[in-house]
């Protein structure tokens, strides 16, 4: 084993798994940095009026700025918004420096408001021999190898758990542990060259907030890379764009006593309208590269109803598609309905970043090759939503997101693995090294 170690750490500017600094394992560093940043309660929360949403996260923000300093970023900060802003500066050479671009690294601070908050007590289940886990002593609290198949692939590994009883928050303070991480490695090991990378951890990516309340221009980043994904292996740089559509029926109402020859009741109009929408594109029926159109809410009464729409496609063409199957519809529904007046509205959500990213294609090939340095095979995933690497994208600075490790998240039966977890980090410091290698004048 000590031999093995050795001879990895002799080779280190291709690391690769099981890579041994001065300071102890990779696995066991990430791993312990995950436990203190899980242990900070750090919902956030919906429509709470203000940034941050919630004050715990100060409290880890603040936290991750003194781990930072101890790392070696001198200029480590939490500004305003509680956002956390940090710089490594490259170690090239004078004249190599410039030409190679800046690397953003971004995770969030939050965790999902979807689960009820309590004190997260995450459990360590050390070298996983297979099976199912039993996440407490309720036998209600268990978590499967038949519905967590890649648990499998974890055999040996230290694997952590919540109790049942809280999420875990793998999501995303495994993406922060394994940055800061790798920063520790790069400051450890300056024979690994590397470009100015930045660092952001921002708060409410779960509430939708983090993007207004991050200076992505100011940050001075190129290209960077969201570490926010969930299995081994998972790059994507392809999201759906999303539209919202609002469709108004507008009836006459009378008196229902007094209400023949005369009521024009809104109502049957739009239902009419929500059961006519296509099942082959309904998001319970598709998957994968395919899109839908989803009714998600109706309100209304005699007078005015009102259906709201989420419309989602890969392609933008798909998406005018869409809209032009919801006009057609509604042409047809008035005239099933006279003196119904229907009116569509569809509204730009996001946007898919591959329209951006397939114009730089070397920013997901160097991820590619960074994990299969690592040991990793990239697992090319469309996000069937949209990512904080999204909007970013569109603000000029090119951002595909990247695996964690973790597993179920935004959920009681959240995992990750101390072993995926350590490939993580391989896999930013192999990028920021390829980078530094390959990036020259992009
Ligand atoms: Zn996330």
């Amino acid at each position: 084993m000590k031999l093995r170690l050795l001879t990895v750490a002799l080779t280190l500017h291709l690391v690769g798994p099981g890579a041994l600094t001065a300071s102890g394992p990779i696995a066991e560093r990430v791993l312990g940095r995950f436990l203190r940043y899980a242990a900070i309660p750090t919902q956030s929360k919906d429509q709470a009026g203000k940034v941050p949403s919630t004050d715990s996260q100060w409290t880890l923000a603040r936290l991750l700025v003194e781990e930072l300093k101890t790392v070696g970023l001198k200029d480590a900060r939490v500004d305003s918004k509680c956002c956390v802003y940090a710089t490594l500066p490259s170690n090239l050479p004078p004249g190599k420096a410039e030409k190679i671009p800046t690397i953003g690294l971004i995770s969030h601070l939050d965790t999902s408001p979807d689960v009820p908050e309590g004190p997260i007590k995450p459990v360590i289940h050390r070298k996983y021999a297979g099976g199912d886990l039993a996440l407490s002593n309720d036998r209600s609290r268990v978590l499967t190898v038949a519905e967590n198949p890649l648990l499998k692939k974890q055999i040996g590994a230290d694997i952590v758990t919540t109790d049942g009883t809280t999420l875990l928050g793998a999501d995303d303070k495994a993406g922060i542990a394994e940055i800061v991480t790798a920063l520790e490695e790069l400051v450890a090991n300056p024979g690994i060259l590397h470009g100015t990378i930045k660092i952001a951890f921002t708060p409410d990516e779960e509430v939708g907030g983090s993007v207004d309340a991050f200076d992505v221009k100011g940050w001075g980043a190129r290209y960077a890379y969201t570490v926010d994904g969930e299995q081994l292996g998972e790059l994507s740089d392809q999201t759906f764009n999303a539209s919202a559509g609002t469709v108004t029926f507008l009836g006459k109402n009378v008196h229902p006593g007094d209400a023949k020859g005369k009521m024009v009741n809104s109502l049957y109009a739009a239902c009419r309208f929500v059961g006519e929408l296509p099942r082959s594109i309904r998001p319970e029926r598709v998957d994968g590269f395919e899109g839908y159109i989803h009714a998600n809410a109706i309100t209304g009464s005699e007078e005015k109803t009102t259906v709201k729409l989420l419309l989602r496609d890969f392609q933008r063409s798909g998406i005018q598609r869409k809209t032009a199957l919801l006009e057609r519809l509604l042409k047809r529904i008035q005239r099933e309905f006279p003196g119904t007046k229907a009116t569509l509205t569809v509204t730009e959500s996001y946007r898919n970043m591959h329209d951006v990213l397939k114009d730089v294609p070397f920013v997901t090939d160097f991820a590619a090759e960074a994990m299969r340095s690592a040991g990793v095979t990239p697992v090319f995933k469309p996000v069937r939503g949209g990512t904080d690497g999204s909007d970013i994208t569109f603000k000029g600075v090119p951002t595909p997101n990247l695996f964690t490790g973790g597993h179920n998240p935004h959920s009681r039966f959240e995992w990750i693995s101390s072993r995926d977890m350590e490939k993580a980090v391989l896999t930013l410091v192999n990028l920021v090294r390829i980078w530094a290698e390959k990036g020259a004048g992009r």
